[in-house]
Order: structure tokens, then sequence, then C-alpha cells
């Protein structure tokens, strides 16, 4: 089956198409710059192939359009007719509360998605673009909706339970979510398989680090906690997101500095993490450079990044009673042996001892734990659209079958 992916957002849409059968990328690539002078649309072939085109993409219909368009052109597309797209699945970001797993798209699915929007107001209105989008180029084809919070919907209250007014909760569903749930079930997954270990009976750290991070605690294959929250602000420290904060902190500056909601938002979201502390730049490859050439600010901002992934260790160990795996995820966490290393650090007391020669070789997938450790650490580049496409199979197969 062939499986279109589509991610949208704000201006842009990534998209892949994926012959679920042969778990192989025919294509994929991004629109960007959607409704904006000079929008583009690049795309790489499976073979090598890429092309970019610019042209005047004014919403999310005309760059599904632009997208089909590159799917079908005899110079560069893999297929030859729009029914050989048999099903599109769609990265959503915000579930809420009703969505604990994938879902077909219907009307009811979309009412749903609206009435969350006010979870995720950068977010879900472009989802939902996405899937109209969809409906208009692709009448018939079947959609799914595979959500970045879904994996959390297990956690136990006590995990998800912030300690404000129960009312709050109620009233405006104000609690922790979690994000990149796609992710930390694709990798506990592939944890498991690396180790010839069944899931069940595995206690799983997974540390997403991309541009946004965050880490889950893992229980037999069910998020029992993790570090974002009512929205992916909290927990670690991230390129551009402050991640844990004392509230007052903000309540603070918002008096000292009069600054507006808008004004606040944009500081915690834009201008802080290791782009904040470092004053340099929110990637860390900037970072670790800059450090090593001896700047304070950034060598800080390693620090702090690193040392925040390290105590999150330590608590979701304590959750779970232990950990047999640690997996380290995202841009950063498959690329920085600086970082795996200085995360790990010290953690020997709890088993979690990495090899400094494997941490370094060239795998993309690998162990990187001492011979004999007690827990295994691990390097899994992460592969949202495949579980993106293996979700959106299961759910239009049942659907065939009725
Ligand atoms: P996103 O969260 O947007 O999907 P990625 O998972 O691609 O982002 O991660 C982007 C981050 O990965 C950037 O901050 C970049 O600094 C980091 N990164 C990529 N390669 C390296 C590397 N070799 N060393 C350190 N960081 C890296």
């Amino acid at each position: 089956m062939n499986v279109l992916i589509l991610n949208c957002g704000s201006s842009s849409v990534k998209y892949q198409l994926i012959d679920s059968t042969a778990k192989k990328k025919l294509a994929g690539g991004v629109v960007e710059r959607i409704g904006m002078s000079g929008a583009t649309l690049t795309n790489v072939r499976y073979d090598g192939d890429e092309i970019k085109i610019v042209g005047e993409i004014v919403d999310h219909t005309i760059a599904i359009e632009y997208i089909l368009a590159m799917l079908l052109s005899r110079n560069h597309g893999v297929i030859s007719d729009k029914s050989d797209i048999h099903a599109v699945g769609h990265r959503v970001v915000h579930g809420g509360e009703t969505f604990s797993g994938s879902v077909l798209i219907t009307k009811d699915v979309i009412r749903t998605l609206r009435e969350n929007i006010e979870l995720a107001p950068l977010h879900n209105p472009h989802n939902i673009r996405g899937i109209e989008a969809c409906e208009s180029n692709l009448p018939g084809i079947p959609q799914v909706g595979v959500f970045d919070t879904a994996f959390h919907q297990r956690m136990p209250k006590k995990a998800y339970l912030y300690g404000i007014p129960y009312s709050l909760y109620t009233q405006y569903k104000i609690r922790r979510y979690g994000f990149h749930g796609t992710s930390h079930r694709y990798v506990a997954d592939r944890a498991a398989q690396m180790l010839s270990r069944d899931l069940s009976a595995l206690r799983v750290i997974t540390c997403h680090l991309g541009n946004g991070c965050s880490m889950a605690a893992v229980q037999g294959g069910v998020s029992v906690d993790t570090s974002m929250g009512f929205t992916p602000l909290e927990g670690l420290l991230m390129g551009t997101r402050s991640g844990d904060l004392d509230t007052s902190v903000i309540l603070h500056l918002m008096a000292k500095e009069g600054l507006t909601i808008n004004e606040a938002t944009t500081l915690l979201n834009k201008h802080s993490g290791l782009q904040g502390i470092s004053g340099i730049s929110s990637d860390m490859r900037e970072i670790v450079t800059e450090m090593n050439n001896g700047d304070k600010k950034a060598t800080w901002a390693f620090e702090v990044f690193c040392y925040r992934v390290k105590k999150y260790v330590g608590a979701y160990a304590a959750a779970m009673g232990g950990v047999d795996a640690l997996v380290f995820t995202g841009g950063i966490g498959e690329n920085s042996a600086d970082v795996r290393k200085a995360c790990c650090e010290g953690l020997g007391f709890m088993g979690i001892e990495v090899d400094d020669a494997l941490n370094t070789s060239a795998d993309r997938e690998k162990s990187i734990s001492r011979p004999g450790s007690q827990a295994a650490v691990l390097v899994i580049p992460t592969n949202e659209e495949l579980v993106i496409a293996l979700d959106t199979v299961e759910i239009v197969e049942k659907l065939k079958k009725g």
C-alpha cells in the first residue's frame, strides 16, 4: 500500500510517500513559505533525484496540488496516477484527551480536532487545513490522524495532574499531555527489538533531543511520564525554549518589564533555551564548536542542557524502579556523541555506562553502553513517518474488512 504522509505546519507541508509493504520511502520533501512570496517545493526521490521549484502557493490546498503534481511528474515523479496513493496519514499535534491512538478521519473527528484548537492554536488549525485539502484533492481516499499526544494518554493521574485547583483541570483541561509521542513509541519498540527483549518487560527511558526536546519513561510499553506538559514548553532545555522554569519568574518579568502575554510567550518559546543562554545559536553544533573554542556562555548552555537530561534520567529511573535501556534520538540525540557522553556522565551508580569508542563510531543505529554494563544505552534514529504509515495501513485494512 502506498501511503502519503503529511505534516502540515503554518507555512510548510512536509511529506513522504511510503510503500508500506516494502517499508520503503518512494519520495519525500517539503513545501515552504506557503502564502508568502517565493514559496518553494523541494522533492527528493528514492534514487536521489532532487528538484526544487518556486511557485505561487497561496494555501495548503494548492500546496497539496503541487505535491501531487510532483509525485505524478514524468521526470521526477514516482507514480503514474493519483489512484496509486491508497491512503493519507496525517501527523496531528494535539489529540487532547479524546485520542489515545490513531483514528480514521471522519466528520466527527474533524469536529473534535476543532474543539481541541484551543489546546494547540499554533498547530491543529494547519493540520485541519491539510485534511480538508486532501478531501478536495484526493476525494474518497481514506485519511488517518496520528497524534503526537496519543502515546502519553495512558500516563497515570499522579503524572499528569498539576498542583493547581482541580477545577481548572475539569474546566480547561489543564494537565500534562506530552508530545513527540510517535517518536518515543517508535524508539521504545525498536529498543526492545535491538535487545531481543519483550517491551512489556522493559523499563525504557527515551530522550528525543531535536529542536524540541522531550523525554519519556516507558514502562512495559506504556508512557508513564514525560517531560513536556500542557504545551511543548515544559521540561528539557531546547533550542529556543526554556523548559522547566519557576512560573514566578515570568510573572516577575511581566511586572518588571511590562511584557504582554504575547511578548512573554515569545521570550520563553523563541529567545530562551540554548539560544538564550549562549547568545550565539539554538543549534547544538554551533554550541559545541564555540564551547571547544572556549566560549563561556556556550559552555554553560551545553552544561545546562545535559544536566537537565541527566536529572530526568534519575527521576524516570525512580518512577519506574530502575532502567533497562536509555535511548537517544532526534537530531542532537542521534548525532552528538558529546551530548550523549555528558548526559550519562556519573550515572555508573545506576548501571548506565557509555563506551567512548562505541559512542563515537559511525553507525547510525547502535548500542553505546560499555559491554557488561547493567543498562543498555542505545542510539536509534527516529522514524515517525514509518509509524504513521503503518498505523494508517492497519486502520485502512480494518476498514476494508468492515
Ligand atoms: P526537529 O526537532 O525540528 O525535527 P531535528 O530532530 O532535526 O529537529 O534536530 C535538530 C537539531 O539537531 C539542531 O539543533 C542541530 O543542532 C542538531 N544536530 C544535528 N546534527 C548535529 C550534530 N552533528 N551535532 C550536534 N547537534 C546536531
